[in-house]
């Protein structure tokens, strides 16, 4: 619990829809924001994107068979390329939201992490998934400094390899198990499942459709 002023409230409460430009946590816990830095972690567990659909990008996750997940991460990320070529990709349309440029750095990491962990569940026994604070990676990162067009090959390319590391994976292997840092725990389908919800759900931030 944090006092997040974006989506505190959360889509479990009917009656105050989520913020539609809130950003997805990928779960792990978030250092306090930085005087210089407005983006304001948000520390909530998206896990429900499992169990039904999301009432803000629409996606629904049980819809995903195991067989689509990797056609489905290319798909998902092959906006990004004319994404960041906007000439407003280094602008925050709010002080408390992340630039297109900012996202798309965003997305290019979860790929990176989401293909280590789809490794670690194939090659452990119940792996314990290392915590990964995306807005200390932003910071880190340096997110808002970095170049657009390398910033999409890089996406590609870990893109590209987060499809192939969900090919390789065998058809009795999809029920394999992993715990993230705050106990939730998941199958290699369910961690698929929910990385492609984070990628739908980064394209409604950014406005893609309109694209
Ligand atoms: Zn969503």
């Amino acid at each position: 619990m944090n006092d997040a002023p974006l989506g505190t409230t959360g889509p479990l409460d009917a009656t105050q829809p989520p913020d539609r430009t809130e950003r997805i946590p990928t779960g792990e816990t978030a250092d306090a924001p930085t005087p210089q830095d407005e983006i304001v972690p948000d520390a909530k567990d998206w896990t429900w994107v499992l169990e039904r659909p999301c009432p803000d990008c629409g996606f629904v996750a049980t819809d995903v068979a195991s067989g689509q997940i990797a056609g489905m991460v290319l798909a998902l990320t092959a906006p990004w390329p004319d994404l960041l070529e906007r000439a407003d990709v280094r602008t925050r349309p709010a002080p408390h939201v992340w630039s297109v440029l900012e996202y798309g750095c965003h997305v290019r990491d979860v790929c990176q992490v989401f293909e280590t962990r789809v490794e670690l569940m194939l090659d452990g026994d119940e792996p314990a998934f290392d915590n990964w604070d995306q807005d200390a990676a932003a910071r880190a990162g340096q997110y808002e400094r970095q170049d657009p067009a390398s910033v999409a090959a890089e996406l590609g390319s870990a893109a590209d390899r987060l499809a192939r590391a969900f090919l390789r994976v065998p058809d009795d292997s999809w029920v394999r198990g992993g715990v993230r840092s705050n106990g939730s725990r998941f199958t290699v389908l369910t961690l698929g499942r929910y990385l492609l919800h984070d990628l739908r759900h980064h394209l409604h931030d950014v406005d893609a459709a309109s694209t």
